[in-house]
């Protein structure tokens, strides 16, 4: 949601509010009566620098060069990469198929492993 400051044309008091474009003109705040919307210069983030891949692209077979912001998330997406830090909390885990049934193994191998050792 944009962040909008509001201004009071009697006191010069501004106030940030949090609005849907949808909802900008709805409830808006009071002071010395409504107060209106300054119009003021947005918030832009600043593109990253570039820099070399650690992972290998599945496009290409190489670690390539990421030059944008842009390219930096299609180049995560593509390869199923997540940025470290940015995990999702619960992201679920991969099933494993196979035979886990150890136990039984195990028991069997200290059997025979045990008395050559405690003899
Ligand atoms: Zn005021």
């Amino acid at each position: 949601m944009p962040l909008y400051t509001m201004l009071c044309d009697e006191c010069g008091a501004e106030q940030d509010i949090f609005r849907s474009v949808a909802r900008i003109d709805a409830d808006l705040p009071q002071c010395h009566g409504v107060m209106r919307r300054k119009v003021c210069a947005p918030m832009v983030i600043a593109d990253i620098q570039p820099y070399q891949a650690m992972g290998v692209d599945v496009a290409t077979g190489d670690a390539p060069m990421i030059t944008s912001r842009s390219k930096h998330r299609d180049y995560l997406k593509r390869n199923g990469y997540v940025e470290l830090g940015n995990e999702m909390p619960n992201m679920k885990k991969r099933e494993i198929h196979g035979d886990f049934n150890v136990r039984a193994e195990l028991a069997q191998a200290v059997k025979e492993v045990l008395p050559k050792h405690t003899a």
